[in-house]
């Protein structure tokens, strides 16, 4: 169905396991900010689109109330498997001041996404402000943006990877596994 992926890196079943570990830890975190501050609101910012496979598994493993504010950002334009920087498409949440915020994306590379809206995030007066990802890359230089992810899935080698929400071109998002394509047409 798929000829293009060459291999599975992180199967469906390791996944959901992660997904509900982290679900449970960043919860019970979330918790605790909540009794610790007195503010009690939680909101979860998933960058659009590729964190939306996660978001959904994630939320379903956090048995808190909490609220979604969706932000959408443009990284790779066209086809192109290079991180060109980040660009804000349309408006981020403007009511997060004295809320518990988690940004949730799908992978950190160069840091400059999770770093944009971090910074657009925190000029709001979070009363708490995390990040979580499904994946991190492990890079050999640092970072062009160095912003630490609070809670990472998996840590991968340096390869550009698809599904679980990750696209190629728009593509392959709906794959249920992380994975590698080929480097030539099948
Ligand atoms: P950064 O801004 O940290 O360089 O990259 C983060 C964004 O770039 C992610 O939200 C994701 O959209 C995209 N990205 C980075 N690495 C990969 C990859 O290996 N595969 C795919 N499909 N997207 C990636
Ligand atoms: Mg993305």
């Amino acid at each position: 169905m798929f000829p293009e992926i060459e291999r599975v890196l992180i199967d469906q079943a390791t996944i959901a396991a992660r997904v509900h570990e982290l679900g449970e830890r960043i919860a019970a975190d979330l918790l605790a900010d909540v009794a610790r501050t007195g503010h009690d609101q939680i909101v979860l910012v998933p960058i659009l689109t590729g964190s939306i496979v996660f978001v959904a598994d994630l939320i379903r493993q956090m048995p808190i109330k909490l609220s979604l504010g969706v932000v959408a950002v443009s990284s790779y334009p066209g086809q192109s498997i290079q991180s060109k920087g980040a660009a804000l498409r349309g408006e981020i949440p403007r009511d997060l001041g004295g809320k518990h915020v988690l940004i949730v994306d799908d992978i950190l590379d160069s840091g400059r996404t999770l770093g944009l809206i971090c910074d657009l995030v925190a000029e709001q007066s979070p009363a708490s402000l995390r990040t979580a990802v499904l994946l991190r890359k492990l890079l050999h230089g640092p970072r062009a943006v160095e912003v630490a992810a609070d809670y990472a899935g998996f840590d991968i080698p340096d390869e550009f990877v698809v599904g679980y929400g990750l696209d190629f071109d728009g593509y392959f998002r709906n794959y249920p596994q992380i994975a590698v394509l080929r480097r030539e047409a099948p």
